[in-house]
């Protein structure tokens, strides 16, 4: 480890949910993302996978820990926040495809995303990014009763131990639960 001290701060995650770490006056010196167990940066240089943190360690401040390294060494450069924000991802107008870029189009991978993309019409999702992340990934999601979209995991939407799912998943600013129930077999059981 070196010496530095250079202060991060965490920004506000994009619909990847990928945080910006900056530095000064929003100065964006990676992005920093879970994928299943892993965490990734993104810099200047390219992506770099960190692996799981130490135990007791949160990802995030590993990965923040580590840009700060990178940077104060002179290995990244920093971009404005703006330029983060002007450049980030974009929900689609079509369709998306099947799996999302980084899951590899195993027999596995193939089911689970007919699977989830099954349910998320049962229950009135639309995904408008890309393509099944896994389960534990953020997905980004469209709800087709209501205007709000937003990052879900599909681990959390399909129901647990058997349950069916929770109408809740439909929350706050939706068209009510008891509409949502009712357009909804899988909330009924
Ligand atoms: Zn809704």
């Amino acid at each position: 480890m070196s010496a530095t001290t250079l202060k991060t701060r965490i920004g506000e995650p994009d619909i990847e949910c990928r945080y910006p770490v900056i530095i000064g006056e929003d100065r964006v010196i990676g992005q920093a993302y879970r994928w299943h167990r892993d965490w990734l940066v993104v810099t200047s240089e390219g992506e770099h996978n960190l692996r799981r943190p130490a135990h007791g360690t949160k990802g995030i401040d590993m990965a923040a820990a580590y840009l700060a390294e990178e940077y104060a060494a002179g290995r990244v450069t920093a971009v404005a926040l703006e330029q983060i924000r002007a450049e980030a991802p974009k929900p689609l107008d079509g369709p998306v495809p099947l799996l999302h870029p980084r899951m590899p189009a195993s027999p596995r991978n193939i089911a689970g995303a007919h699977v989830a993309f099954a349910g998320l019409t049962e229950h009135r999702w639309r995904a408008v990014l890309h393509g099944f992340p896994g389960s534990d990934n953020p997905w980004y999601l469209q709800c087709e009763l209501c205007p709000w979209s937003g990052v879900r995991y599909w681990s959390h939407h399909r129901g647990r131990n058997g349950n069916p799912p929770s109408a809740y998943r439909h929350e706050g600013g939706c068209i009510g639960e008891e509409k949502v129930r009712a357009l909804i077999p899988a909330y009924q059981k």
